[in-house]
């Protein structure tokens, strides 16, 4: 099969997400051996996939057409830079915010992220701290 999970990382509320041909998959559930069911992250969309346990691989779709269009490339990029600074607050206690925020993003200059965009990134941090 040449679909593949393209990339995983957890979300901002700490729920596992995986991504498939730019269509982001949230945990559902694990299954008795061991293989985990995601859904689609669009809560209208009927689209669902099993995966291994290491979910690396895709076992079997139910149901593969989604209902709407894919998650941009800067969508996907915001949601793993924001996973990515969530775990960095979580280690790094002492930096700045500001610090995190850049060291974070300054390893992917093409994934298009806006100046505009850190406000987003900012709040993620903030809600963050708040639950650390
Ligand atoms: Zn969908």
């Amino acid at each position: 099969m040449d679909t593949k999970v393209d990339a995983k990382f957890d979300s901002i509320r700490n729920n596992e997400v995986i991504v498939i041909e730019k269509y982001k998959f949230c945990k559902l559930y694990v299954l008795k051996d061991d293989t985990v069911r995601f859904r689609c992250a669009n809560k209208k969309c009927g689209s669902s996939v099993l995966v291994s346990p290491n979910k690396s691989n895709i076992i079997k779709f139910n149901n593969k057409s989604h209902n709407h269009p894919v998650s941009t490339p800067k969508t996907l990029a915001l949601n793993q830079v924001k996973s990515a600074v969530k775990i960095k607050v979580n280690i790094d206690l002492n930096s700045k915010p500001g610090k995190i925020i850049r060291s974070t993003l300054l390893p992917k200059p093409e994934d298009e992220i806006m100046y505009s965009d850190l406000s987003s990134i900012r709040q993620c941090m903030i809600y963050t701290l708040s639950n650390r």
